[in-house]
């Protein structure tokens, strides 16, 4: 078995040390002995989307965001969009989520976004959300607690027939009103969490891999259990400090 990971614009869209998502994921298939591929598309790069069971982007800062935000729709939308179609794994964290709808409203100004989910972020008056979050989620593997930091000034709302990855326990979440965080659309998972997100998820990266996998394999594979001592205790400081508020 072999994961194909795509990092869409790492060098733009990483805060938060993003990038450390890839780097867990990449080692939970190590130490399993499933075989990585890292691949990254940049600006101006187009991709193949047979060739990627996972594609990443993580969050930026408006500025990063604006740069890259015409070029996504050009050089990658559509090889995006074939991607989910063909079952294919998206994580995108904050400012890569938001891409991912049909637009981020700033002031006057509109950023477009690829349209993939039926979801949009506006700025409305009110500070940024920022904090400590636990939210809880249903992936297909029993309920799912996940825990981490968000620091936006955008709100996201769901179109009505949108799901969103998970309900708010505590913090914010897409807008600080209506309980729900990030979005899921088939294998498609945007999220406002940082943590980096995964090292502080092992059970959500562990879904993530499984079914990326199952993409190609037809069928969910079992994945070798880890020792994931150091792992709970991430998720559980965590999870604590935002039940602590
Ligand atoms: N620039 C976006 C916002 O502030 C996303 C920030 C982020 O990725 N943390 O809403």
């Amino acid at each position: 078995m072999r994961l194909r990971l795509l990092a869409l614009y790492p060098e733009q869209m990483n805060i938060y040390a993003d990038r450390g998502n890839i780097l867990f994921l990449q080692r939970r298939c190590q130490w399993r002995n499933i075989g990585f591929d890292h691949a990254a598309a940049g600006p101006g790069e187009g991709f193949d989307p047979a060739a990627h069971d996972l594609v990443y982007i993580g969050g930026g800062q408006d500025r990063d965001q604006r740069l890259v935000a015409d070029d996504m729709l050009r050089s990658k939308r559509d090889a995006l969009a074939a991607g989910i179609d063909d079952a294919a794994v998206v994580l995108a964290v904050c400012g890569g989520y938001q891409l991912l709808g049909h637009s981020y409203q700033l002031g006057d100004e509109r950023i477009p976004g690829l349209g993939l989910v039926d979801l949009e972020t506006v700025r409305e008056p009110g500070p940024r959300l920022i904090g400590n979050v636990a939210i809880e989620a249903e992936l297909g593997n029993g309920p799912l607690r996940i825990a981490g930091f968000e620091n936006h000034g955008g709100r996201t709302y769901l179109g009505d027939e949108t799901q969103p990855l998970g309900r708010v326990i505590r913090g914010h979440g897409n807008n600080g009103r209506d309980g729900f965080e990030g979005v899921r659309r088939l294998n498609l998972f945007g999220t406002y969490l940082h943590g980096p997100l995964l090292p502080k998820n092992a059970r959500l990266a562990d879904r993530l891999i499984q079914l990326a996998l199952a993409r190609r394999a037809g069928a969910e594979p079992e994945l070798a259990p880890l020792d994931d001592t150091l792992e709970a205790s991430a998720h559980e400081n965590a999870r604590a400090a935002a039940m602590r508020g």
